[in-house]
């Protein structure tokens, strides 16, 4: 299956596709972590982009879109995928379709309110990028990861001021997607303001599994 994860910060995108990449088997695509994995081995795409991604702007497309063809042409991505956080805005959506054709965009929806208390406690662990909240999904011991004991930091881009920003890129650049797939009969919505495990269920249920 591929599968595109489309919705604004905050709305668990990568916690589902997390979930949801190992319940179906296939790998879990995400820009945001390649962009945050290449800032913090202080690569060249990560000296490009390290400015960007702190201010919640978008990486230009053209950059993004050759990275995410290259990671598409791996082996692993051969049997399906899940691309959580691509395409963002419409160029990006067309050359997807130039290279690729989507089974389902699963379209994550979630009020502005409810994003901001999620992005303003959200801890992520530097090791192996499992997500956490400090309030509504807290780690058992305070700042390690459950699943593989690594440190946990809160993201640069989660200070108010940026997460502002991205909610407003995301109006402006990514929501005109939401026609785009709609037209193309692909788009399947959910609404992701409950519990993950509520979320998963919608998803199940939105792609015909269980
Ligand atoms: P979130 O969905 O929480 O905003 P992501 O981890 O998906 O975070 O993305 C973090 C940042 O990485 C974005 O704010 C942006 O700067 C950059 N980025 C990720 N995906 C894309 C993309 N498809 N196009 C352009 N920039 C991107």
């Amino acid at each position: 299956m591929k599968l595109i994860f489309l919705g604004p910060p905050g709305a668990g995108k990568g916690t589902l596709a997390g979930i949801v990449s190992k319940e179906f088997g296939i790998p879990q695509i995400s820009t945001g972590d390649i962009f945050r994995e290449a800032i913090k081995k202080e690569s060249e795409l990560g000296k490009k982009v390290k400015e960007i991604v702190g201010r919640g702007d978008l990486v230009p497309d053209e950059l993004t879109v050759s990275l995410v063809r290259e990671r598409l042409a791996q082996p692993d991505a051969a049997g399906g995928y899940i691309l959580d956080g691509f395409p963002r805005t419409i160029p990006q959506a067309e050359a997807l379709d130039a290279f690729q054709a989507m089974d389902a965009v699963v379209n994550f929806s979630i009020k502005d309110e409810v994003v901001i208390g999620r992005l303003s406690g959200r801890e992520v662990c530097k090791s192996c990028g499992a997500i956490y909240h400090v309030k509504n999904m807290p780690s058992k011991v305070k700042g390690v990861c459950d699943k593989c004991g690594g440190p946990l930091y809160t993201r640069p881009d989660d200070s108010l001021e940026s997460i502002t920003n991205r909610l407003e890129v995301y109006k402006n650049q990514t929501e005109p997607l939401i026609k785009y797939y709609r037209k193309k009969k692909l788009l399947r919505d959910i609404d992701s303001s409950k519990s993950p495990e509520d979320t998963l269920v919608q998803i199940r249920k939105a792609l015909g599994k269980k």
